[in-house]
Order: C-alpha cells, then structure tokens, then sequence
C-alpha cells in the first residue's frame, strides 16, 4: 500500500507552507514541484543541482564565515559547475554551531552564523539571556531552535520563517507518504507544549497542530523549556535565586511525571473503549516509561490500528536502550499497536528533513537532501559501507546547511522492505565513539532523571 497516491486532498494541509510559484527561487521548486518525495525520486532529483548550486552561491556570498571557509578550501560558486563538484562544496561540523561565546558574544555569533542580515530586536539589556534572545527573535519570524549534548552546550540553529516553512512541510510531506495519515486521528505528544518551547524535537512534533484537528491533539507535559531551566537542571548556575528554582524543580519533577503518566494511560484506555485511532508521538524512553508503569499495574490496551512515532533516541547514558526490534514487542505487547504500524524518525536541529522510517523500518531520505557517508578522513564512502553521516541540505536560507554529523550510518540506494523509491538509512544509527551523547532525548532524559527511580510516593518538602 502506498498511501501516497491518494493523498492528493491532503495537499491543503501543506498549500499554506507553499510561497506563491512566481516567488520561487530553484530551492523552492526542488522542494515543491515533485508531487511525491518517494514515488518518482528521479524526477525529484532532476531539481536537485540548480537548487544547490543557488544555495552555495548565496551562502557563499552572504555568509561571513562560510565565505572564509570557502577561501581556505579555494572553492567558489564557479568551481560548482556540474553534479560532479557536489563532493567540492566545504562541509562544516556539526560542532559549528555550538561553537558560540558565553554572555555579551553571542549575539554576535548569532550574526557569524547567519546568512544575510539578522533582524534588530530591541533588548531591555545589554547582555540579553540566550532565552530573552531566543524570544525578542521569535517575535521577529526569525526561530532559533536548540538542542543540546550531555556537555551542556547546545547548539542554535537560526530559521527565518521561510526556512522553517521548509521544515514543516517536508516533516509533513515524509509524515503523509509514509505514515497511514488519517487527518481525523487522535494524537499523543510525549513532549513539552511544542507552543512554549524552542527544543528541536518539539517544535517537529509539534507539526501535528497542522496536520491533525489541534481539538485531538494531547500533550503529556505542559511546561516551558528554556534554556535557562535546562542549565538549572544540569545545576551549572552561579546565582542563589536560580537554585533555589531548580531545587523547587527537581522536588517537584517526579509527581510531574508520575501525574502526567498516569494521565496518558487513562487517555489510551479511553481511547481503546471509544474504538478511536490514536498517534503517540514521542522519545523512545519517555514511551518506555509509560509502559513499563502499565506492565508494572497490570495493564495493556489492544490499538491495533493505532500508530507510534518515536523520536530522539534514547537517554545520554542509553543504559536502558533496547535494539528496535525488542522495543517494536513491548509496544505490541502493551499497546496492541504491531509492528508494521511502529515508525522511527531520525532528525537533527541541522537538518531541514527528517528521515521517517517506512513499516518495513528502514528510514526514508526525502528530496532535495543529498545524504553522504565519509570515512576517517572524510572521503566519500559508497553505498552499503558505514561511516559517518553528512548531508548536503539545500533548504535554509539562513545558515549553511552543508554539514558532518558525529553519527555512524550506513546508507542503502533504496529500501530493501518497501516499494518507496530514494536512498534509506539502516534502522540502527549510533555515535561515533568520542562523541557525546547529544540530542533531544539526551535533554529530556536528563530533565527527568532525577534520580532514575519512582519512589512511588508524594515527595515531600
Ligand atoms: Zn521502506
């Protein structure tokens, strides 16, 4: 089944993310002339060079330090002249964007990273929080979404609005052509309100405002995560009033947690009586917790037409990481939902795509991405050989999107499970060793961790 061909009255959903066709730059054709991303993915690619070609030239050109990266390497957008130079574009670590000073500088990094001209908010100080930042640049259609490693630095990925509409529809687009999209269906977020935060993995989940009746959808934590409560969590502040916060935070974070659970599950039991259909979107461990209180009640639920779309990964530490597979069982087991209804996406603040895996598994590279696998010394590697990931993303216009990831892939040239056409990711991805464990559900793991065990009983004091 693919449910890609029918889908045409779904196109609604994503019309409003589509700029008027005589605005259109060969970016936006690459991205939106091809009526599927995985039916004829060689007609996508036939858009590919121009739109790659025209975004190197504009980052090239407005970009200040990926100009200089360009000088060292001796490339410019003449040296772009066919398909075969592709391997000649600079990438840049991932580590780039993280690379930002603390307090006063990192307004001006923010410029460094940009392509073109940031907008001029106007700060009550003059050494504005990276929240306060993050904030006044929301106000002015300029998102910075963050995500942040084990190492306490994040990283800030700068979207104008019509990067981040970019985003949204090919997250929807992948959702639609790989999913069994159903617009009526239930939704569950294992995540912050994606309203109240800039955390990457919830401002993607958060597409699900625009792809479902926002009436369905149910969010598990109703919180706001800024970057100023994330450093609390990890205790790295100076000032007294900040601790005491994050004292308050942490006594409090297990009831949270346990409330919220027990919430979702009373959510999917109702769900089941009302023989409704229901979405649960979230980090793997979050999904695993929840399970694990229902196994622990004697509890399961039979949804066998509903779906799961985990995201993130799993904890900094993985202690608790189930290969896929055995992860796919419990969820039958608990939730009744089979396997072929389990999907897993592989997404990065740095990256406009994300790689929805199909019911056979196997993630899916939507067009225009163009994935790539080095060795040691950053040679291309083939197909079917392991290394590590890096991608030449043609979609933002506001920071360079040619980048080297720390993640250890391997890359087949189509889907061995499914008729799809276009390039997969194997199910498993892992770091790099000597990387840190990073990513959102690193971030959220540890806003949860608390002490790892669930005492069961009201904290006190
Ligand atoms: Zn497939």
């Amino acid at each position: 089944m693919t449910p890609a061909l029918g889908n045409r009255n779904f196109m609604e959903k994503l019309e409003k993310f589509i700029p008027p066709r005589a605005e259109w730059t060969p970016v936006d054709t690459a991205l939106h002339a091809p009526e599927t991303f995985f039916v004829d993915y060689a007609n996508a690619q036939e858009y590919l060079f121009p739109a790659i070609r025209h975004t190197f030239k504009h980052h090239y050109e407005n970009n200040f330090l990926y100009h200089r990266v360009c000088e060292v390497n001796g490339v410019t957008p003449e040296t772009i002249a066919s398909k075969k130079d592709l391997k000649k574009i600079p990438l840049l670590p991932d580590a780039f964007f993280k690379d930002y000073p603390d307090g006063k500088g990192f307004l001006n990094w923010l410029k460094t990273i940009f392509t073109g001209s940031l907008p001029r908010p106007v700060f009550k100080t003059d050494n504005p929080s990276h929240d306060e930042i993050i904030e006044e640049f929301n106000k002015k259609g300029t998102s910075i979404m963050f995500t942040s490693g084990t190492s306490g630095r994040f990283s800030f990925i700068p979207r104008d609005t019509r990067s981040w509409n970019r985003v949204k529809y090919s997250a929807m687009k992948s959702v639609i052509e790989l999913m069994d999209y159903n617009p009526n269906d239930q939704i569950i977020l294992l995540i912050p309100d994606p309203r109240q935060t800039n955390l990457t993995i919830a401002s993607l989940f958060g597409i699900a405002y625009d792809l479902y009746n926002p009436a369905n959808v149910h969010v598990a934590l109703d919180m706001k995560i800024t970057t100023q409560f994330l450093r609390m969590q990890r205790d790295e502040t100076i000032g007294i009033s900040e601790k005491i916060k994050a004292k308050a935070l942490s006594t409090i974070s297990p009831l949270v947690q346990r409330n919220s659970d027990l919430r979702i599950i009373h959510l999917l039991e109702h769900i089941q009586q009302s023989g409704k259909r229901v979405n649960i979107a979230g980090p793997p461990f979050w999904l695993d917790r929840i399970m694990d209180r229902m196994k622990k009640e004697g509890k399961s639920v039979s949804l066998p037409d509903s779906q799961i779309l985990t995201g993130g990964g799993w904890k900094a530490d993985e202690s608790k990481r189930l290969p896929e597979e055995a992860f796919r069982e419990k969820v039958q087991e608990t939730l009744g939902i089979p396997h072929e209804r389990y999907h897993d996406v592989y997404a990065m603040s740095e990256c406009s795509s994300v790689f929805l895996s199909c019911e056979g598994h196997y993630k899916h590279i939507p067009p225009p991405i163009v994935p790539l696998v080095l060795d040691e010394d950053l040679n291309q590697l083939g197909y079917d050989q392991v290394g590590r990931f890096a991608f030449i993303d043609p979609l933002p216009d506001s920071y360079p999107g040619f980048i080297i990831t720390g993640d250890r892939v391997k890359i087949l040239e189509r889907c061995p499970k499914c008729k799809r056409e276009g390039p997969v990711l194997d199910i498993e991805v892992t770091r790099l060793p000597g990387f840190e464990g990073r990513g959102c559900a690193a971030v959220m793991a540890e806003l949860m961790k608390q002490d790892g065990e669930d005492h069961g009983a009201f904290p006190v004091g």
